[in-house]
């Protein structure tokens, strides 16, 4: 994952396809050619690739791979939190079963 202080003219341009350091000042990456930057839709600053959100404005970039990345650890949490969830009621419904089990032994 790029760190935030990986912006031009620092430490180069990480890029978004094959994820090598470009020095600043490139607009492509000189390994693979594909655009280091995006023009964000709303404001039209000039973004780079591996930001998810504009600096400028904070609207989200689309075309972004590691939004994607995101957006499917995401889906992958909400089955797991889903699953979790099962369990849960389960574990209530057979706790609930013996207490009233329980309660009407005694
Ligand atoms: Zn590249
Ligand atoms: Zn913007």
């Amino acid at each position: 994952m790029p760190s935030k202080n990986l912006v031009q003219g620092e430490k180069g341009l990480l890029c978004p396809k094959c994820s090598h350091l470009n020095p600043g000042g490139l607009k492509q990456c000189e390994y693979c050619n594909s655009q280091l930057f995006v023009k964000c839709k709303k404001c039209g600053a000039k973004v780079q690739r591996v930001i998810s959100k504009c600096p400028e404005c904070r609207h989200r970039m689309h075309k972004s791979p590691f939004r994607k990345l995101k957006r499917r650890m995401f889906r992958r949490s909400k089955k797991l939190t889903f699953g979790q969830t099962a369990i849960m009621v389960i574990v209530a419904y057979g706790a609930y079963k013996m207490i009233t089990m329980a309660a009407g032994k005694f």
